[in-house]
This record gives structure tokens, sequence and C-alpha cells, in this order.
């Protein structure tokens, strides 16, 4: 436990960043590792080969005595195989320690058991690892010991993209060289490069471990499968920003102090909507390296939560009837002279630059919606989006009161003339400071929110990559770009001619712009009435990524070709047939072993009840009545239980693929519901003593 951390010390403090590598490698050797950092140069192996030793002597003072290339394989999680530094013993015994430029530039993991839909057979399981120098490497510490870790993509032997990570680095140059052709277009000489900013909010949920220890549900699924509601939920907000309970702040003060020693900016953190539920942000990052921490921030919060007695719940709704948690994207393109270009100034209506951004972003993602809502699709997140208790799965664009003001003046006059201002916000107290608030509000109910100077998408689930949905945006907007750029360069007169589009992309996608409720049934109602897709699930959601449209814009730009994005529907379908097996026979389990066990003890009792009761000549009716509804109830839960042994079995038995997945889906999703019905209300009426583990109340509650 940390007594007072002086963060501007510790900070980075486990990170080969910048000032390591100034410090320890040669000028010369420095400068050209620059030039593949900043201008994608290609590495040479000398250069290679000095990182690697500075690198190894680096992390060796650190007490590393391993190193690891850290990928990011389809499997949802990262993934790690550590070798030690150390060379064969001499003739004499001793070893050295060694770690060499080709060591560090390239891993060949034996990768045959990660998904690969299709992209490899397992007689030829080759996959390498390939060292991504723009992110940098660190040293993470623990009792156990001390290990290098090396971000690296991970593609097969042939060169597909096997990882996240492979597709995020080819959409950000593609972003890259399409932005710097508008900006050139429109005027601007002097900005070389540019890059997606992201800021990720990541919400998580923190239970007692030794509870948890007792759900099986949790530990096999990552949600609980069965749960009554308790007495208390979330209807008085008083969890969301309340005072941060102290068995909660010291959990945090840990996680900020190890995140901060490894370079993430751990900025903000606070108490969510649900009980028990916690939101961390950093300060964004360029893409790939907020992706990269992203998945650091999610391992620390897990790690760091199990040494304090803690569990730390990643899953989009791990208790039903309670908000889920989600991941909101916050996401802005910023060039390397300080250019923000979602940054709309004072007077956005005479911002040209800005508007030529906006429109295309506007078009990108009214052509593409069915793409982001793609990249949103896991199996957790089907029950936060489009689900009962969550908000339909529509993409739209909030933009506030400004810029939707804007919007329509230049389609109904052609022209923008005026942007509406801040007011002063008076509070009615003299001591209180007035101040000019905001032009626009805020909207909570937007899947894709413009936030001031960034877009936030909120619909990525919690335990998701934000890879996926950082790559969707790139590419989209990269396209948007380079058609505008198409239409541009041919103009005789550019100025007017960025007007005219500016203007037509304003009128042909306006239908995208919604700044109401968008948790309302109207909202729904609306969206269907002007044609936006409303994608309820994950199986519905994974064809888009194979469309002709969707194949025709990732090949254009080199971010995927035809076979990775048919690779990546098979690993979908068959990741979210997997899960849904998984759950369905944790149900079983549970159902069969804990629940109707403790059911039968509890309506022995109550039988014995009646019988004594009756021997004693005393009136039976409460007893007798308890033991019919339990009865009752234990007869519905027993006849779903054989429903869904028989279509789990049947799932299982299909062909994976889309059949199988949807089959989960319609079939075997809903028999667990319809088992979780009669076991809930079970446990309102089964002495508290008897249920096998512990509620709701007891989850959420007593932390
Ligand atoms: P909010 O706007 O949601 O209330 P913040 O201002 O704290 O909250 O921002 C949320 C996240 O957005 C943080 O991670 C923050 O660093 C990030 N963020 C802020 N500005 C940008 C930007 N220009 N581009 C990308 N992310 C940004
Ligand atoms: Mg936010």
């Amino acid at each position: 436990m940390n007594d007072f951390v002086n963060v501007a010390e510790i900070f980075g403090e486990n990170v080969f960043n910048d000032k390591v590598m100034l410090e320890k490698l040669p000028k010369k050797v420095y400068k050209e590792l620059h030039k593949t950092i900043d201008d994608g140069k290609e590495l040479d192996p000398m250069t290679a080969e000095v990182v690697a030793a500075a690198m190894k002597e680096w992390a060796i003072e650190k007490g590393a005595t391993h190193y690891t290339h850290w990928f990011q394989p389809l499997t949802g999680f990262t993934a790690e195989k550590h070798d030690a530094f150390i060379t064969a013993p001499k003739a004499n015994g001793s070893v050295q320690l060694e770690f060499s430029g080709k060591e560090l530039i390239k891993g060949e993991p034996d990768a045959s058991s990660f998904p690969s839909g299709g992209l490899r057979a397992t007689f030829e399981a080759r996959g390498y690892t390939a060292w991504d120098c723009t992110s940098p490497a660190f040293v993470r510490q623990d009792e156990k010991g001390a290990i290098l870790y090396i971000p690296t993509a991970f593609c097969s032997y042939t060169g597909e993209a096997l990882d996240q990570k492979t597709p995020l680095l080819r959409s950000m140059e593609a972003i890259q060289t399409q932005t710097l052709r508008l900006l050139r277009l429109l005027g601007n000489t002097t900005s070389k490069k540019v890059k997606p900013s992201v800021g990720v909010e990541q919400e998580y949920f923190i239970v007692d471990r030794k509870k948890y220890l007792k759900r099986k549900d949790l530990i096999f699924t990552g949600r609980t499968l069965f749960g009554a509601m308790p007495p208390k939920g979330q209807e008085l907000d008083d969890h969301y920003f309340g005072v941060i309970r102290p068995r909660i702040a010291a959990f945090m003060s840990d996680v900020n102090e190890e995140l901060w020693k490894l370079g993430v900016s751990a900025k903000t953190q606070h108490n969510e909507a649900a009980p028990a539920q916690h939101e961390l942000a950093p300060i964004y990052a360029e893409c790939n390296v907020a992706a990269d921490h992203n998945q650091i921030i999610m391992e620390t919060l897990k790690k760091v939560a199990e040494a304090h007695g803690l569990q730390c719940l990643l899953h989009e709704k791990p208790f039903a009837g309670v908000n889920g948690s989600g991941k909101h994207n916050n996401w802005s393109l910023t060039t390397d002279d300080g250019i923000n270009l979602l940054d709309p100034g004072k007077t956005p209506h005479d911002n040209i630059q800005f508007l030529m951004v906006l429109m295309c972003i506007l078009r990108a993602v009214d052509r593409h919606a069915d793409l982001l809502r793609e990249s949103a699709a896991d199996v957790g997140n089907d029950h936060r989006l489009g689900a009962l208790e969550a908000p339909p799965a529509i993409i739209s664009v909030f933009l506030g009161d400004q810029l939707e003001d804007v919007l329509k003046q230049l389609i109904s006059t052609g022209e923008a003339t005026h942007s509406i201002k801040g007011e002063t916000l008076h509070t009615g107290v003299s001591t209180l400071p007035d101040f000019v608030k905001d032009a626009t509000d805020r909207n909570r109910t937007s899947p894709f929110a413009f936030t001031g100077n960034k877009f936030e998408f909120r619909m990525v689930g919690s335990r998701d990559s934000v890879a996926e949905c950082n790559v969707v945006l790139n590419t989209i907007v990269a396209e948007a770009f380079s058609d505008a750029c198409d239409i541009l360069e041919k103009a005789e007169d550019i100025s007017m001619a960025v007007h005219d589009l500016i203007k037509k992309y304003a009128s042909d996608h306006y239908r995208i712009v919604f700044n109401g409720n968008g948790y309302s049934e109207e909202w729904v109602k609306e969206a269907q009435r002007r044609g936006l897709p409303n994608i309820k699930s994950m199986v519905e959601a994974i064809p888009a990524l194979v469309t002709d449209k969707s194949v025709a814009l990732f090949e254009k730009f080199g971010v995927f070709n035809r076979t990775e994005l048919e690779s990546r529907v098979e690993i979908q379908y068959e990741a979210y047939s997997k899960a849904l097996n998984i759950e369905a026979r944790a149900m079983i389990d549970i159902a069969s072993k804990h629940v109707i066990p403790a059911v039968l003890r509890f309506n022995r009792n109550l039988s014995d009840t009646v019988n004594s009761m009756k021997q004693a000549g005393v009136e039976i009716d409460v007893p007798l009545d308890m033991l019919k509804e339990s009865s009752h109830l234990l007869a519905t839960a027993k006849h779903a239980l054989s429903i869904l042994e028989k279509v789990a079995d049947q799932a299982s038995a299909m062909e994976p693929g889309r059949d199988q997945a949807v089959y989960y889906y319609e079939v075997v999703a809903k028999a667990m519901e319809e088992l979780r019905i009669p076991v809930d209300q079970l446990e309102m009426i089964v002495d508290k003593e008897e249920w096998p583990m512990p509620s709701y109340g007891d989850l959420l509650f007593e932390v």
C-alpha cells in the first residue's frame, strides 16, 4: 500500500520511453529508431541490435529475468510467452544474459491454438510476432518477479493479420495519408503527420472476492446467470459520483500507482451509476498506444483487485436489471503541429476546415453505420445493446444545438452565417462566480456524440478491445476524406467546390443526426422511418464485415483483404457459440447440482413442519401454501432445465459457423431465460441459509 506517492517521480519509471532511449542509445541509433517510429522507415538490423542490448540492460536493472512479445490475438485477451535472458550454460557451468536484435523484432509463438478463422491449418501453424516500436516496451514487476514486455503485432506465415494491432496500425496509416491530402487541398502546408487521438473511459464492477468465488456463474462466464433483484437497486442514484468507500479507494490508489509506473496516465476515477460500479479514464494518447494502454488498464484492475481480496468484473452485464458496463472511445484527429481537426473554434460556421472534416465524418458514419455497430459487437455486449434494458443499437450522431444549427443553415440557405454562442450561467447566488456555459449541452444517450473537440463512441463493451472500433473509424473517415479529395482535386474553383461539397454532405447525411433521447421508444420508430439500421444482436451484426461495401472499403485502404475479413467472421461466430455453450453448461450445472438440491432441502423442511403441525392439530395453511408454491416452481425449473439440456446438446453437435451461432442466439439463449425465471422466483422464497450462492444484494452492497 502506498502512503504518499510523488506522481511526477514515478510516472513512466517502468517504461522504455523516449527519455530512457535518449539516455541509453548512441545518438545515431536513437535517430535511426526515430525514423522508424515517426516516419515508418524500415528498421535496419544493426539498429535493432543496439536497441535490444540497451533494452536488456535497462530491463535487468529493473529486475527483469525474462522478456515477452506481448500481443493481442483474436481471443479477446492479450497473450504472452516468457523467455529468460539466459544463454546455454558454458563448459564451466556459468550462463550469460542475452537479448539480440532478432529476438527483439521477431518472435515465433507456437501459434496453432489461437483463433485464425481458417487462415492457418494446424499443420502449417507458423505465426510471427513483430515488434511495434510505436508503442513503448515496459517492465511489469510484482511479487513473482519482473518481465520485459515488448508490444508486438501478430501475423500468419503468409502475412495475414491474426490480431487486433496489425489492422489498427494499417488503418492509422490510411487515415494519415488521406487527412494530409485533404489538408493540403484546404491550404495547410505545414502539418506532416496526422494521428487519431483516443481516450478510453473504462467502466467496471468490484465485488468481494470471497463471495465471487462462491458464484460459479461469475467464475465461468463473467456474469450472473441467476439472481433475483435486491430490494434496492440503483433507483436512488446515490452511488453515482458518491464518496468512494475506503476499501475501494485503497484499491484505486494501488491501481493508479501501478499504471503511472507503466506510463499510463490514469486521470479520472469515480463511482458509476450502478452500485459497485466504477470508472477509470486515462488522458488520451495516440490511438495505438491508447489501445495497448486500455489492455494494461484491464489487466491491472484485475490483478490489483485480487491482491485486495476483491474481484474486478469486466463483463458488459454482470447483473441483470442493473446498468451494464461499457467503454467510451473518445476519438479525434491531431496533427504533429498541434491542430485538433475536430476543434470547431468559437465560430464554427466560418471554420471551413472543421466543417469539411465534420461533414466527412457524418458521411462516413451514415454510410458505414453497420460496420461501426459491428465493431461494438461482442457476446457480453448483446445484453447492453438492443436488449430489453439497454439502449437501442441504432447508430446516430449527436451534434448539439450549436452545430445542428449551423447544419440547418447550410441545408436551408446554402450558407452558414452565424453560430449560437454560449451564454452566461447565472446561479442566483452572489458569491458563486458567473461563467460562460458551453454553447451546447451534453447528451448521454447518443452512441456517437460530439463532445466539444472530439467524438465519443459509446457503444463499445467494457471487456472488448477498442482496436476494432478505431480500425473502423479510421478507415471509414479515410474513405470519406479520399472521396472528397477525388472531387476537390478536379475542381477549377476549389473554395466553391469545398463550399458545395459541405452543403451536399450536410443534406445527404442529415438523417444520421439526432439530438434527442436515444433511449426512447419514439426514436426507434423515427430511426426506422429514416431508414437507419437497428441491428439488435452480435449474430446479426457480424455479416456487415463481408458485404461488398465493406470488402471494397477495407481492401482499398489496405486494412483487411477479403480473406482476413472472412476469417474474422468465422472467428466471431465461433466465439459466440463457444461463449453461449459455456453459459448453458454452467447454468445446467448450477441448477442441477446446487439450486434443485437446495430447493429439495427447503421443501423437506417445509413438509416436516406441515406434518408436525398436523400432529399438533394446528392450522397448516401457510406452510402448505409455501410448499405448493415452491414445488410448483421447482417443477417449472426442472422442465426448463431438461429443455435447456436438450437444445444445448443439439447446438454443440452442430457444425461451427453461422447456423450454429444463430441457433445459440435464437434457441439456446431463450431456453436459458426460461430456466432463469423460476429459479429467480425460488430465490425469493427459499431460506437464505439454504440458497447455494451469495445474492445480488450480498454482491452489490457489501463490498
Ligand atoms: P467527458 O468529455 O466525457 O466528460 P473528459 O473530458 O474527461 O470527459 O474526456 C474523456 C476522455 O476523452 C479522456 O480520456 C480524455 O483524455 C479524452 N479526450 C479529451 N480530449 C480528447 C481529444 N481531443 N481526442 C481524444 N480524446 C480526448
Ligand atoms: Mg465521456
